[in-house]
């Protein structure tokens, strides 16, 4: 971190900052210029308030130098991350996934979509059991026995399954539950006791990006997973809230590259949330692609006109298959390319 000074500074304020510095722990290097006064501070910055050294009167602005995010960052860990979601499932690292299921579990219907999404060529189910709703009378989900259904579903068919986790009570009943992959959706990516208590288990994490979130700041809910000792962070893209009302959400395809560029970790694209309608799932699925996603969410349902929640995003079985095809034509591209 560095505070660049304001010219007029006296030798005694400077004396004064130099030693509220070091009172912090930090070593304190000041450099005369010619226009400025600068001061390097070396040691944990975290222990530092920015924006509390910009407020002093002779500090002019102050600049990090590195991020605050560390074990989730590239440049002490050069190599991709490859997140282990069981039953032969890796993502990152040139290996691709797509999770596709229903936005709720709904009970009987599960096993249908869970056939058809496998068949197409979805490597992972997914379908919410605690559901994160706007209104507290609209549906709430399933409950612990949605995780059931998930759960029987996966095993006749041998995929993980990810679905959200909304409570930091309810980590114990995922892992009696057998939960491949626990979600955090955009409305818990702040929960720092929620992202603190799956950070204790070694269970892989799809941590969405908040729909107000910044990239620093989704990295940072990483770190907070990462720092309590879980490694196995995925991190997913669902379209932020911006001033357009077209679609649900706005899908940050920059995301991708820039999240790759200063992490290691894995990045998942989510078409469903980003947009939320059918019709625009596919381009967005395939543009995430080509952007280099490791892999995609897509909700898919049988007969979304009667799905309990987010049924005008859910694509049908029969257009997930077209879609699925279409994927796998970029992939072929990206990956050719790569070689
Ligand atoms: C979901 O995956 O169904 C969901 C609620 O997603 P998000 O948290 O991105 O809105
Ligand atoms: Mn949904």
């Amino acid at each position: 971190m560095i505070a660049i000074l304001r010219k007029s500074a006296s030798d005694e304020a400077v004396k004064h900052l130099v030693s509220w510095i070091e009172g912090k722990g930090l070593q304190a290097h000041v450099s005369h210029g010619e226009n400025e006064i600068v001061i390097g501070l070396v040691g944990e910055t975290e222990k530092i308030d920015p924006f509390l050294l910009e407020s002093m009167d002779i500090v002019e602005r102050v600049q990090r130098v590195s991020e605050p995010f560390k074990k989730a960052n590239r440049k002490f860990h050069p190599e991709d991350t490859v997140v282990d979601c069981g039953h032969g499932i890796k993502i990152g690292g040139g290996h691709f996934q797509v999770i596709a299921g229903p936005c709720s579990v709904e009970g009987k219907n599960l096993i249908d979509i869970a056939r058809r999404v496998k068949a197409a060529g979805a490597t992972m189910l997914r379908g919410g059991a605690f559901k994160p709703r706007t209104s507290p009378y609209a549906y709430q989900g399933m409950g612990a026995s949605g995780l059931d259904c998930l759960r029987e579903a996966a095993d006749e068919l041998d995929m993980p399954i990810v679905t959200e986790i909304m409570d930091p009570r309810d980590v114990q009943l995922f892992l009696d539950k057998r939960i491949d992959v626990m979600q955090i959706g955009a409305r818990n990516a702040q929960n720092f006791p929620l992202l603190k208590e799956v950070g204790k288990t070694d269970v892989p994490v799809l941590l969405k990006r908040g729909m107000s979130g910044t990239v620093d700041e989704l990295l940072m809910a990483a770190e907070y997973i990462m720092s309590e000792g879980n490694d196995n962070v995925i991190l997913c893209e669902r379209g932020i809230r911006t001033f357009e009302t077209r679609t649900r959400n706005t899908f940050d395809l920059n995301a991708v590259p820039v999240l790759h560029y200063l992490s290691h970790l894995p990045v998942v694209a989510d078409p469903s949330h980003a947009t939320g309608y059918r019709r625009y799932v596919e381009p967005m699925a395939l543009a995430a692609c080509a952007a280099g996603a490791d892999g995609l969410e897509i909700e898919v349902h049988d007969c979304p006109e009667r799905a309990w929640s987010d049924g005008a995003q859910s694509l049908t079985p029969e257009q997930f298959e077209q879609t699925m095809d279409r994927i796998r034509a970029i992939r072929a591209v990206i990956v050719s390319n790569h070689e």
